[in-house]
């Protein structure tokens, strides 16, 4: 079967290897709107776009077009040595028009981890340009989600990314998540919890020396450490004490980025004004793998100059700004703006969210928390004490399953359950979800 095949040849991600050879996979096989379909005809809603990602769903037959007629006309060229093609320009141009603050040059490459990897690196390059080459520490969050390459994994604050790579790196420099459910201290308010973690950052900057700090990297709404939505004023405190210390910003937008928090960019939804700000996933409805990110002047000046004065920069990727993503970027960006989906995403994410919350009485529900079409419903068993079962995680995996049966693919992170849906979802999409979530919490009661 396709089933034993799997199993046979093929090693998955974030899987356990010895269960996946117990259980095999769920084979997907084709995809039409928000839905998709399984090997065996099963058909699902899928509430976490993919990897949220796939933001205009599974079935967008002008991307499928876009992406032909630029396979027709060229199929492949690189931007190395100064060879250009229209779909990068155009691409290009374009993130420079809607970015959120005054932005200067857009860099291609094809994931988020190697767009972050990349950041990392020319951050270096800038603080060596900028004769200040002790200049050179990240400073990521705990609970953060920045890719699995060894620089981005070691961004990542999750301890399952680096236990056992011999991770994370140096350089790199781990402050406190905002999750204000899980981390706040007990009748600390939104607003002191913010308060509080500025002032760490504060403090780790000082004890490191602040002329060794080179930036601070944030998702404006943490994914995969578990759709954690940051107190009111956490981005504004965060960012006067980065600005104290002339810190570089990288916002990386590489989930909120293109309509997911119910504006362009979650860097608008949050009042975030990054140097740099990373993007991939939506960008293209992940029908190819196509990442990017844009720099400011500040930025990009000091890299400019050292270019010139090694020679050429060393650095840059075969697929980088490949012409068929960036066609089918475009395309995306056009069916966005077209169909509204930014204005969409508020709206029937508004109505997503107040579904949710109406489950936050159940005896199973610690916390249910969002902004836009991104959302999390955090499962314990406990209420007072917020804990789960024995087994961390093991409420997720059950809900989880039992959503599946149903024909809902959520994903949980531990015991809180995400939903990113499809962008395109209409509100019957989504009450079918919610539902589905709330038979699935009384059964488990
Ligand atoms: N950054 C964020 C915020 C992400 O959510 C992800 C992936 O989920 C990445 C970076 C890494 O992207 P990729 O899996 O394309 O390497």
């Amino acid at each position: 079967s396709i089933e034993a095949r799997d199993v046979a040849y093929h090693m998955h991600s974030y899987t356990n290897a010895r269960a996946h050879q117990e259980n095999g996979p769920v084979v997907i096989d084709r995809g039409e709107g928000a839905y998709v379909f399984d090997s065996t005809g099963k058909k699902y809603f899928e509430a976490m776009s993919g990897l949220w990602s796939a933001g205009l769903g599974f079935g967008e037959e002008r991307l499928v077009k876009a992406a032909s007629n630029q396979m027709a006309k060229l199929p492949y060229y690189h931007n190395f040595n100064s060879k250009s093609h229209g779909p990068a320009i155009d691409l290009a141009e374009k993130l420079i028009s809607i970015a959120p603050v005054p932005m200067s040059k857009v860099f291609y490459t094809n994931s988020g981890s190697e767009a972050n990897d990349t950041v990392m690196k020319l951050i270096w390059y800038r603080s060596n340009a900028m004769g200040t080459p002790e200049k050179k520490k990240i400073i990521s969050r705990q609970r953060g989600y920045h890719g699995v390459t060894i620089a981005s994994a070691s961004l990542t604050g999750l301890p399952n990314n680096h236990r056992s790579f011999d991770l994370p790196i140096a350089n790199v420099l781990h402050t406190g998540s905002p999750h204000h459910y899980r981390d706040a201290q007990d009748g600390e308010t939104e607003e002191a919890f913010a308060s509080r973690r500025a002032e760490e950052l504060e403090q780790m900057i000082l004890a490191e020396g602040p002329e060794t700090i080179a930036a601070f990297i944030g998702e404006p709404v943490m994914g995969a450490g578990g759709v954690i939505v940051p107190p009111a004023t956490y981005w504004e405190k965060i960012q006067a004490v980065l600005r104290k210390y002339d810190i570089l910003l990288i916002a990386d937008e590489v989930i909120c980025g293109f309509g997911r928090t119910g504006q362009m960019f979650g860097s608008q939804t949050f009042g975030i004004e990054p140097d740099i700000l990373v993007m991939s996933k939506q960008i293209t409805s992940t029908y190819f793998p196509l990442s990017a990110f844009m720099m400011n002047e500040r930025v990009f000046e000091p890299i400019a100059d050292e270019t010139n004065k090694i020679g050429v920069l060393g650095h840059g990727f075969t697929g980088g700004g490949h012409p068929v993503g960036a066609a089918i970027a475009l395309e995306t960006l056009a069916i966005i703006e077209e169909r509204d989906l930014v204005a969409r995403a508020q709206e029937m994410g508004a109505h997503m969210q107040s579904r949710l919350r109406g489950l936050s009485d159940h005896p199973l529900v610690g916390e249910v928390r969002g902004v836009g079409m991104i959302a999390a419903v955090e499962l314990v068993l406990d209420k007072a004490a917020k804990t789960g079962g024995e087994t961390p995680g093991a409420l997720g995996v059950q809900a989880n399953r039992r959503l599946e049966a149903k024909g809902v693919i959520s994903r949980n992170m531990m015991d809180a359950m995400a939903f990113c849906p499809p962008l395109i979802s209409a509100q019957a999409d989504l009450d079918f979800m919610v539902d589905a979530l709330a038979e699935t919490l009384d059964e488990m009661q």
